[in-house]
């Protein structure tokens, strides 16, 4: 299964019903899920040097219809990454305030910085997919965003070094009404039932109709769509990994070179070595030159037994106890702005 499958064509005409929903594969259960094993492997891999070397960035664009997978991708896909460098921004109704501003105002809040992978868990699509569905603004509206959506990806790539890679998970409708039942079904998914689930689900072929049009005029060189079969988990999780690490591949990561002189560093350290190993060499001597003998250690007995009486001589003091506390802490300090 080889990532650019199910890459969409610059200027391609798409119609879905010529794709397919449910992914064919002639692996085994278990040889699917080694192999996502390895792909997961080499994402957190590559995850590293995006974010040590901090120049590029990532934004997967995932849409679907409802139950298509979005959330599942997100889970099984994105587990092996280093959450420190990932981010998912889900876009839901937009609020009054954001309404009130271009339709790419919120988007463009939430696009990765260097370093960094988000995943937008629906996007900017849904002003020309459920809006254009639903007839919020006048056509003559919607049909302007596919070329300001261009021009807003082109901008992400161009001034900010972002990789963007677009995703359809293209689920059946059959597919969608035996989710719904699960969804009804188990509990621990009944929180995922909203109301307008079967109403969405009505509009089915308008939905179609808005996905094939973004689909064609969006999927670009700089910004391409995937249309990923999204009927059967793991061969859709399967192919999702591999976009994702196709993209991260071609980026030609590269681990920074190191900030500081090493060899200077590495001379610091020999010093800071020596010290401690002579420090250490001197307390062993110590002991062995008071080692006590034989009756000196009866005599050691009999009064460790006396003061034994007053273990409160012994106990540390606040001052005494607080202090290796104090030094972990500055240490941690330290160790905090050296990786900020
Ligand atoms: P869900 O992803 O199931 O939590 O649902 C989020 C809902 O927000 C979906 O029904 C989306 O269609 C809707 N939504 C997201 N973006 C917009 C938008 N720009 N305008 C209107 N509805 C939106
Ligand atoms: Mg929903």
């Amino acid at each position: 299964m080889k990532a650019d499958k199910f890459r969409v064509k610059p200027s391609s005409k798409v119609n879905l019903n010529k794709f397919a929903t449910r992914g064919k594969s002639d692996q085994s259960k278990e040889a699917l899920l080694a192999d996502m094993l390895e792909v997961g492997a080499e994402l957190a891999a590559l995850q590293l040097k995006l974010y040590a070397e901090d120049k590029q960035s990532l934004l997967v664009v995932l849409q679907g219809m409802d139950a298509a997978g979005k959330d599942g991708v997100i889970r099984q896909v994105m587990q092996p990454l280093n959450t420190q460098g990932v981010r998912v921004s889900c876009f839901k109704q937009p609020s009054t305030l954001e309404l009130s501003h271009d339709f790419l105002w919120r988007v463009h809040a939430q696009a990765p910085e260097r370093g960094e992978i988000v995943i937008f868990n629906r996007s900017h699509y849904e002003d020309v997919l459920v809006v254009r569905t639903h007839k919020l603004v006048p056509k003559a509206v919607w049909k302007q965003r596919y070329e300001h959506i261009n021009a807003f990806e082109k901008l992400l790539v161009e001034q900010n070094n972002t990789r963007i890679v677009k995703i359809f998970l293209h689920m059946s409708p059959e597919e969608q009404l035996e989710r719904f039942r699960e969804r009804l079904e188990n509990p621990e998914k009944n929180w995922k039932i909203s109301d307008s689930d079967y109403s969405e689900r009505e509009l089915w072929p308008d939905y179609m109709a808005a996905y094939e049009d973004a689909l064609s005029r969006t999927s670009t060189p700089w910004a391409p769509w995937h249309i990923v079969p999204a009927d059967d988990n793991r061969t859709r999780n399967l192919a999702v990994a591999k976009i994702v690490r196709h993209a991260l591949r071609e980026m030609n990561l590269r681990m920074p070179e190191p900030s500081v002189d090493l060899e200077a560093i590495r001379a610091k350290y020999h010093t800071a070595a020596n010290i401690a190993a002579s420090a250490k060499s001197k307390v062993t001597a110590g002991v062995k030159a008071k080692a006590p003998t034989k009756t000196s250690a009866q005599a050691t007995t009999k009064i460790a037994t006396k003061a034994n009486a007053s273990t409160t001589a012994k106990a540390p003091t606040k001052a005494s106890a607080s202090q290796p506390r104090a030094a972990t802490k500055r240490v941690a300090t330290r160790k905090t702005k050296v990786s900020s």
